[in-house]
C-alpha cells in the first residue's frame, strides 16, 4: 500500500508494532534499505523501509469523517483516525459509502432521539457527521426515487460488535421516515419494531463475547406502497444454533425465554417451574441472572411485544408451555432397565418430568418413555422395537428438544411474517441484514464452518460492489481504469460449495454412507483437495482441516460435521408429538410429506443452508447495498477501551482493508482542483499565473514534480497511492 520514495531523515512515519499494530516515530539515520527510528513511546527499531509509511503531519486533531479525506491512506492512518474519533465519542466514520460504527459500549445521550431523526430525514449524504440515520435515509430516499430498484443495507461485524444495536436503530428511523400518524391500534410498523424483542426472547442468549448474542441470522425486508409508508415485512432467518437448546458452557445462558419463563411467578405453578438450577438444560452453567436486566420484566415486555405482533393469547399460552416441556425434557435422566442395553427413567424425579413433559406436550407420557428409549426397526419379516441404552436415550432426549425449540423458533418468524402482511404490490423495498460475522475460535465446527461460508459469500459480494463503484466514479470523471486488479475469493467459494466435489457435497455424499466416519470424510477430504490453494491438511491431526479464508486461516475440527449436517427428525418423534392433542404443538410436526426415493428424502442442513445463501445473495444482487461495518473495541464489553490490534484484525475481516486496497489499487486520493491547487500550488508558483485554467495547473505541478501514472478527471485530481506523500515531501523541500 505505501511507498518508501519519500521518507527521508527526520520524516514522521509509522511503523508496525505487535503490541500497538502501529507506533509512530521519527526516522533517525537511513542506511540503504533500512532506517532507524525514534518511536513514540521510547523503543529504538531499524527496519526496511517498506515497512514503513509516512505519517501524514496534517491529519486534522479530531479525525476526518470519511477515510477518503485521510491524504494518506494506509493502515496506520485509518487506525488512527478512528481513534482519535473515537476518543470525543464520534462512533461512525465513512469510507466512501462505507459506514464504520464502533460500538460506544455506553448509551450516548440524544445520538438516536427524536431530534436527531428529524435532521437526518432528507440531509444529503455526507452533509451531517456520519450516522446509521444518513445511510437508512438514502436508502430510502434512493429506493423511492428508483422505483423498482430495491435497496439493502448489510449490517457486519463480529460478535458484540452491535449489528443488532444498529439494525434496531435502521428499523426505528425506516419506521419513523415510514410511519403513519397516530391512529388506533396496531400498525405495520409498530408491528415490525416489535418483532425484535419477540426474536430476541427466543433466538437470543448470553455469550462470552456478547450479553445479548444473536444466535441466528437475520434478513428483514420492509415494504413500502407508493406514498412512501410501510406496507409490508418479511423476516427471513438463518441457522438457528439448536446445540445451545441442550449444552451450554459456563458462564454463557440458554435462550433468554427458558429464564424469563421462570422468573414469572404468575406461571411457575402452572408449569411447575422452579429456579432455572433445577433443570439440566440451565444449570450446566452457573450463569441464571443477567446484570442490570430483570428476567421478570422482559418476560412481560415479550408478552406485550407477541401481542403487538399478533401472537393471540391461546398461542402464547402453548409457546410458553413448550418451553416449559423442553426444560421438563432435560430433566429425564436414565438409567439401565431390566434387560440388556435398555434404559428406563432413572428415579422418581425423572418419572414426574416424564409425566409433566407428556401433561405439558399434551402426548401419553408411556408414548414418550417408549419415543425417548426405543427404536423401531422394520425388516421385511417384521417390525421389532429395539431398545436404546441410557447414553443413546438421553441423545434422543436431547435431539426431541433441539428439534421442538427449532421447530417453534420457525413458527414464530411464520406467524409475524403472517401477521405483519406482505404488500405483494410493494416496488419498493429496503433490506436490512444481520447476519453473524467471521469466526476463528480455538476449535471450530460446523456452526463455523457454515458462518464463514456465509461471510466469504458475503465478501464476494462486497468486493465486486466496492470496485463497482469505483469504476462508476472514474467513468464518471471519464478517467481510465483498465488496470484495476481484482483479486476474488471464487476459488474458497469453489472448495466449499462446488456441485460436485465441494466440501459441502463431500460430506452430504459421507452423510447418506452409513458406514462413514469423520475419519473417512476427513480422509477424502486429504485426497480431492490435495493441491487446492486454499485447503490445508494440518500436519498434527489426521481429522481436522484447515481453510483458507479472506479473512485468514481458520482449522475445522471435523469430529461433529457428519451429525450435525444430518437433517432429520426421527419417526418415533414424528409420530408421537404430530399426535398431540394440543393443536398447536400437533402444528409443529406436520405429516412428512410422501416418501419418494431414498436419495431424494435426504435433506442436509449444510445444502440446505447453501440454497439459502443462495436465495439471500440473489436478493441483494438485485438490490442497491450499502454496508455497516461494526467494530468491536475491546473483549471487555467496556467504553472508552480501543485496541489496535483487535480493531486492525476486525477492519481486515470486514473487508474495510480489501476495500482501501482495491481503491488503492487505482487513484486512492482524489482531490477537486482547487484544493489540490491550495496545497501544492507553492510547488510551480508560474503555474498560477494570470488567468490560469484550474486543469491545466495542476498538470504543470504534477508534471514539474516529474509525477507519473496520476489522472486528471472533469473535476478531481486522481492520485495514485502514495503520491500525496510524496507532494507533500516536495512542499516541504520549498
Ligand atoms: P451478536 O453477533 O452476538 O448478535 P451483535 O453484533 O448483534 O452481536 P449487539 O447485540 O448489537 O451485538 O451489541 C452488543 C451490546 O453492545 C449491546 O447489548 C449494547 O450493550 C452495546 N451496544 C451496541 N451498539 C450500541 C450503541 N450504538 N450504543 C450503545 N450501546 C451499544
Ligand atoms: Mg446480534
Amino acid at each position: 500500500m505505501g511507498t518508501s520514495v519519500n521518507i527521508i531523515e527526520g520524516s514522521q512515519v509509522w511503523v508496525e508494532d505487535q503490541d500497538q499494530a502501529w507506533l509512530d516515530g521519527q526516522v533517525l539515520k537511513i542506511t540503504g534499505q533500512n532506517a532507524e527510528i525514534d518511536c513514540s513511546n521510547g523503543k529504538k527499531v531499524t527496519l526496511n523501509l517498506s515497512k514503513i509509511y509516512p505519517k501524514d503531519m496534517e491529519a486534522p486533531a479530531g479525525g476526518v469523517d470519511d477515510m477518503t479525506k485521510l491524504s494518506y491512506l494506509h493502515e496506520p492512518g485509518v487506525l488512527q483516525n478512528l481513534k482519535s474519533r473515537y476518543e470525543l465519542n464520534e462512533i461512525y466514520t465513512y469510507t466512501g459509502n462505507i459506514l464504520i460504527a464502533i460500538n460506544p459500549f455506553q448509551r450516548l445521550p440524544h445520538i438516536y432521539d427524536g431530534h436527531m431523526m428529524q435532521q437526518y430525514k432528507g440531509a444529503p449524504f455526507g452533509e451531517l457527521s456520519p450516522h446509521v440515520f444518513a445511510v437508512a435515509d438514502v436508502a430510502y430516499s434512493r429506493a423511492m426515487v428508483n422505483e423498482g430498484k430495491s435497496n439493502s443495507i448489510l449490517v457486519s461485524g463480529e460478535s458484540g460488535a452491535g449489528k443488532t444495536e444498529t439494525t434496531k436503530m435502521l428499523m426505528r428511523y425506516l419506521a419513523y421516515l415510514g410511519g403513519r400518524a397516530a391512529t388506533e391500534g396496531r400498525t405495520v410498523e409498530q408491528q415490525v419494531l416489535e418483532s425484535n424483542p419477540v426474536l430476541e426472547a427466543f433466538g437470543n442468549a448470553k455469550t462470552v463475547r456478547n450479553n445479548n448474542s444473536s444466535r441466528f441470522g437475520k434478513f428483514v425486508e420492509i415494504q413500502f406502497d407508493k406514498h412512501g409508508r410501510i406496507s409490508g415485512a418479511a423476516i427471513r432467518t438463518y441457522l438457528l444454533e439448536r446445540s445451545r437448546v441442550c449444552q451450554i458452557n459456563d458462564p454463557e445462558r440458554n435462550y433468554h425465554c427458558f429464564y424469563l419463563l421462570c422468573a414469572a411467578p404468575q406461571e411457575i405453578e402452572k408449569y411447575k417451574l422452579d429456579h432455572p438450577k433445577t433443570f439440566h438444560y440451565l444449570n450446566q452453567s452457573k450463569c441464571f441472572e443477567l446484570v442490570g436486566i430483570s428476567d421478570a420484566h422482559d418476560y412481560l415486555a415479550t408478552r406485550r411485544a407477541m401481542d403487538i405482533v399478533g401472537i393471540s393469547a391461546k398461542e402464547q399460552e402453548a409457546i410458553f408451555r413448550v418451553v416449559a416441556a423442553i426444560l421438563h425434557l432435560g430433566n429425564i435422566v436414565f438409567t439401565k432397565g431390566k434387560e440388556v442395553d435398555s434404559s428406563v427413567p432413572k428415579d422418581e424425579k425423572a418419572k414426574f418430568h416424564l409425566k409433566t413433559t407428556a401433561e405439558l406436550l399434551m402426548c401419553d407420557a408411556v408414548a414418550l418413555e417408549d419415543a425417548l428409549c426405543k427404536r423401531v426397526m422394520i425388516t421385511p419379516e417384521e417390525v421389532i422395537k429395539r431398545s436404546l441404552d441410557p447414553q443413546s436415550a438421553a441423545i434422543s432426549r436431547d435431539g426431541l428438544a433441539k428439534t421442538i425449540y427449532s421447530r417453534l423458533f420457525d413458527w414464530l418468524v411464520d406467524k409475524i411474517n403472517n401477521s405483519i402482511g406482505q404488500d405483494p404490490t410493494s416496488k419498493c423495498l429496503i433490506g436490512v441484514l444481520d447476519i453473524y460475522g467471521f469466526e476463528s475460535f480455538k476449535t471450530n465446527s460446523f456452526e463455523q464452518f457454515c458462518i464463514n461460508f456465509t461471510n466469504e459469500k458475503l465478501q464476494q459480494h462486497f468486493n465486486q460492489h466496492v470496485f463497482k463503484m469505483e469504476q462508476e466514479e472514474y467513468t464518471k470523471e471519464q478517467i481510465d481504469w483498465s488496470y484495476i486488479e481484482f483479486v476474488d475469493n471464487q476459488d474458497v467459494l469453489d472448495l466449499i460449495e462446488k456441485k460436485p466435489g465441494g466440501i459441502i457435497a463431500l460430506l452430504d455424499e459421507a452423510c447418506m454412507f452409513p458406514k462413514s466416519t469423520h475419519e473417512t470424510f476427513s480422509n477424502k477430504l486429504y485426497q480431492t483437495f490435495k493441491s487446492h490453494k486454499r485447503f490445508i491438511k494440518p500436519k498434527l491431526s489426521r481429522t481436522d482441516f484447515t481453510i483458507g479464508h479472506y479473512a485468514g486461516e481458520v482449522q475445522y475440527q471435523s469430529d461433529q460435521f457428519l451429525d450435525k449436517n444430518k437433517d432429520y427428525v426421527v419417526a418415533e418423534h414424528q409420530e408421537l408429538l404430530g399426535a398431540s392433542k394440543c393443536q398447536f404443538v400437533a402444528g409443529l410436526f406436520p405429516p412428512p410429506p410422501e416418501e419418494t426415493s431414498k436419495s431424494s428424502k435426504f435433506s442436509s442442513i449444510g445444502s440446505r443452508f447453501k440454497l439459502q445463501l443462495q436465495q439471500l445473495m440473489e436478493t441483494l444482487n438485485s438490490t442497491e447495498p450499502h454496508y455497516i461495518r461494526c467494530v468491536k473495541p475491546n473483549n471487555l464489553l467496556k467504553p472508552a477501551i480501543f485496541e489496535n490490534v483487535n480493531i486492525m484484525q476486525q477492519l481486515r475481516c470486514g473487508g474495510v482493508l480489501e476495500a482501501i486496497r482495491i481503491s488503492c489499487a487505482g487513484y486512492p486520493t482524489r482531490r477537486a482542483f482547487f484544493e489540490f491547487i491550495n496545497r501544492f500550488g507553492l510547488l510551480a508558483p508560474e503555474a498560477l499565473e494570470g488567468n490560469y485554467d484550474e486543469k491545466v495547473a495542476c498538470k504543470r505541478i504534477m508534471d514539474k514534480k516529474g509525477l507519473k501514472g496520476f489522472q486528471i478527471g472533469k473535476t478531481k485530481v486522481f492520485l495514485r497511492a502514495g503520491q500525496m506523500a510524496e507532494l507533500d515531501a516536495r512542499r516541504s523541500e520549498v
